[in-house]
């Protein structure tokens, strides 16, 4: 990862939502972005030149395009008009974004439009995010690397976040995952941890 004074950044085309710059690169907010809380938090797994990407919860975009800045290509699905049509915007001035309007759990859906991916991102605020995950992991290479961004009060509202993140890690290593890494995102963000898996 860039980081210029402990700062992270990514090296792009400036004015995608208004970030600021530093040195002539995009600096990416750990308050705005999980992810960038992720590396803020000091966490491992790094992005890669080559990597093929599938983020399921673009929204509008702003993590995507730092993703972009960084990797080959990213398969960014999401399901809102709304955030889709600020995603749409951001894609068409790269060539490394693909957009996709669809419920990411279905991926029967937009399987034929993809391929086998290095990293599988989530960020989807939905009470079933750990079947969608599991559910999407077909497409991950046998190296693969699964990062979820876990909403715990999606999830369950009235239980313990830390009874919820237990319960999740438990059900993602019923089905095809192997936890390498749990991390809470405070203080950037509340009630959010960071899953790490590989595929079985
Ligand atoms: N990842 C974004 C970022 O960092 O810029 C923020 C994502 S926001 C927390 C969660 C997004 O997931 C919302 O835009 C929501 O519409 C989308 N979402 C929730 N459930 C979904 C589903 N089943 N399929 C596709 N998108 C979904």
């Amino acid at each position: 990862m860039i980081w210029i004074d402990g700062v992270l950044v990514s090296e792009g085309k400036g004015g995608v939502y208004g970030e600021k710059m530093l040195r002539n690169c995009r600096i990416w907010d750990p308050y705005r972005s999980k992810l960038a809380a992720y590396y803020h938090k000091g966490c491992g797994h790094e992005l890669r030149k080559d990597d093929v990407v599938l983020y399921l919860g673009a929204a509008n975009g702003t993590t995507v395009s730092h993703v972009a800045d960084y990797t080959e290509c990213v398969y960014a699905v999401e399901f809102a008009p709304r955030p889709m049509q600020d995603l749409l915007a951001v894609a068409a001035k790269r060539k490394n974004i693909v957009p996709i309007m669809a419920d990411a759990s279905r991926p029967e859906w937009y399987a034929p439009l993809l391929e086998p991916v290095d990293l599988l991102y989530m960020d989807v605020a939905d009470p079933d995010q750990i079947g969608i995950a599991s559910r999407n992991s077909v497409f991950l290479k046998q190296s693969g690397i699964a990062l979820l961004m876990l909403k715990t009060r999606s999830i369950d509202v009235r239980s313990d976040p830390g009874d919820v993140l237990a319960e999740s890690i438990a059900r993602l290593e019923e089905s095809d995952f192997v936890i390498q890494e749990t991390m809470w995102l405070l203080p950037y963000h509340q009630d959010h941890a960071a899953i790490l898996c590989a595929k079985k």
